[in-house]
């Protein structure tokens, strides 16, 4: 593991630590059971840096590690591929309507946006690195490059296909440690009249909804406006539009340009940049209030589910994204409370929670006898999963969601 000391975007040593989630085996690691015995905790802390305002983890866990071999699967849910099908008709109505344009997705996954891109013949290729997603997008005949997003790969993509009229990243700038090398790669890759767009969680959702859970090793930053426009400031980019909106229980499209266009500029993007100012999201103090926020939610938590237990109730968790390991992993939740959890994912399926080892199966494991309650562990896709669930629910059977606050459902 590597530890870095300087806020990634501006450099400076003004970056605080806020929040301390102890140690922490890696969110994306689901283990096999045999694999257990060799299982690796790494410290979680969280940084603000007072001067640029990144919100980020200074703890860098080597890429591969956690990237390799991914598991999850961004065309699993409904919700995550209606979205991405809107988008790439969106994208070509914007910004391709009447011509052909060259589109590069950075973090393509199992191709849940290419695919749509590709039906509406716009010719796309995607950058991934992990090998096991990465073949399942090319079994649906789109094109991969099958490697981190760089200098050296961008210079190789404009080489074979010319540059780029659309640059995409989503949800992956949060991963990323080295931001100066992607942003030198998408200077190199994109037309000089290109448009670079990227959604990524946002950060006054994440404090709004106390999403502490998303913080882990896999994602490095978590971002303001503020924060982000000083980054493409220093590579002479410019944010010209901005929406928020609902993926991952909050998140921002934003969508950039070279500089020097003379073009306006969206007053989203003033009216975001105040709506900062006045939220407090750069202010540490906003930090200090989450943190112990957290705390409570935990101390609440574990009192409700141990409570249900000495009833004899039957409690499962439900879905493993993962955000649920660290919150599992936070709260001490274990064996002990859930019997086991169900997930859509089937790579995920023969595996366990890493450090709770709580066994993963399909969402049918729950008929075989339905438990009493379920730990909604995917909360982001509540709507989805209730409306799934209907018999479990006439059957007598209820929801538990942990965030943002605390619920039995219905
Ligand atoms: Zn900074």
């Amino acid at each position: 593991m590597k530890k870095i000391k300087t806020c990634r975007i501006c450099k400076s040593n003004s970056v605080v630590k806020f929040l301390s989630l102890g140690n922490m085996p890696l969110a994306g690691g689901f283990l096999k059971k045999e694999d257990i015995p060799s299982e690796k905790k790494y410290p979680l802390n969280v940084y603000f840096c007072k001067k640029c305002s990144l919100v980020q983890v200074l703890d860098v866990i080597p890429p591969d590690m956690l990237f390799k071999d991914y598991r999850y699967l961004s065309s699993s849910t409904k919700t995550l591929s209606e979205h991405f099908r809107k988008a790439a008709t969106y994208y070509k109505e914007r910004f391709l309507k009447n011509k052909d344009g060259f589109v590069v997705e950075i973090g393509s996954n199992d191709g849940v946006l290419l695919k749509p891109l590709s039906d509406l013949r716009i010719s796309a290729i995607g950058v991934d690195p992990s090998e096991n997603v990465s073949k399942i997008a090319r079994s649906k005949g789109l094109n991969i490059i099958m490697d981190y997003f760089t200098k050296k790969v961008a210079k190789e993509i404009v080489n074979k296909y010319g540059k780029a009229d659309l640059i995409i990243a989503n949800n992956v700038f949060a991963h990323i440690d080295n931001l100066d090398e992607v942003m030198d790669g998408i200077k190199i890759l994109l037309k000089e009249d290109g448009v670079y767009i990227f959604e990524v969680q946002y950060i006054i959702d994440l404090l709004e909804n106390t999403k502490y859970d998303t913080m882990y090793h896999e994602h490095l930053c978590y971002y303001s406006l503020h924060a982000l426009s000083h980054l493409m400031n220093r590579f002479g980019i410019e944010i010209f539009d901005v929406d928020r909106i609902p993926i991952h229980s909050g998140s921002i499209r934003v969508f950039v340009r070279n500089k020097g266009k003379n073009e306006s500029i969206s007053k989203k993007v003033k009216e975001l940049l105040e709506l900062e100012n006045k939220t407090g999201i750069l202010d540490e103090k906003s930090y200090i209030t989450f943190g112990d926020l957290i705390n409570k939610n935990k101390i609440e938590l574990i009192g409700l589910l141990r409570n249900l237990k000495k009833q004899g109730k039957r409690i499962i968790g439900y879905g493993a994204p993962g955000s649920s390991i660290i919150l599992l992993n936070y709260c001490d939740i274990g064996k002990e409370i859930l019997d086991y959890v169900v997930d859509v994912s089937p790579e995920r399926y023969g595996r366990v929670i890493p450090g709770k080892h709580i066994e993963i199966f399909h969402p049918d494991k729950m008929k075989e006898k339905y438990p009493d309650c379920a730990l909604i562990l995917a909360y982001t896709y509540k709507d989805e999963i209730l409306s799934k669930e209907k018999d479990f629910i006439e059957k007598g059977g209820k929801f538990i969601m942990p965030l943002p606050k605390i619920e039995i459902l219905p």
